[in-house]
């Protein structure tokens, strides 16, 4: 019998009708009988890492419970962006879904293909704010940081929260 587990994980997006896509991503998640959304976190809208001439990011952070080890829940997530069009011409270039895994319980991953806590999430005020509104006291597995220590220690220069809302448990649970 596999325990669920509680998995953090970045979502984002910068073509077409991005809040959108992410809502349609979340929607898409949830149907996965191996997986249930808790949470959603805001929406935030920031400048793009990587080369400037790509239009502004909408991130936001999704909190899971998943019955998927962590290579098999980094499958799903890359069929879900796969079917929503994500193309990966340049590295850190527009991308339609962009999907992370951040954290997976307090399991340390450190294999080809696959790192958690995603290496880069402690660096991203759009990973960290977003992952501190949701779980503001919960502490980094690897840095022994709380979430709200690090969002504030990153600052969050150029993020403007956005009026959307990608998921509510309300709606799952109507359906
Ligand atoms: P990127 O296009 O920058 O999002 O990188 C996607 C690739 O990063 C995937 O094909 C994965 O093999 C790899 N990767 C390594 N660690 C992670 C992680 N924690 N979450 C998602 N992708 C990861």
């Amino acid at each position: 019998m596999i325990e669920p587990v509680r998995v953090f994980a970045g979502i984002g997006g910068n073509v077409g009708d991005i809040a959108h896509t992410l809502s349609a991503a979340v929607a898409r998640i949830e149907r996965e009988s191996s997986v249930r959304v808790l949470a959603s976190s805001p929406v935030y809208r920031n400048p793009p890492v990587g080369p400037q001439d790509q239009p502004d990011y909408l991130n936001a952070v999704i909190e899971l419970e998943v019955l998927l080890s962590p290579q098999d829940l980094l499958s799903l997530f890359l069929a879900v962006e796969m079917e929503f069009g994500r193309v990966r011409a340049i590295r850190w270039g527009p991308r339609t879904l962009d999907l992370d895994i951040l954290t997976y319980g307090d399991r340390i991953v450190d294999e080809p293909g696959l790192t958690i806590p995603h290496p880069h999430m402690h660096e991203r005020p759009f990973v960290l704010v977003p992952l501190a509104d949701l779980n503001p006291h919960a502490v980094h597995p690897v840095l022994n940081q709380s979430y709200c220590d690090m969002a504030e220690h990153v600052g969050r220069e150029g993020l403007d929260r956005v009026d959307v809302s990608l998921f509510s448990a309300k709606n799952r649970d109507e359906v």
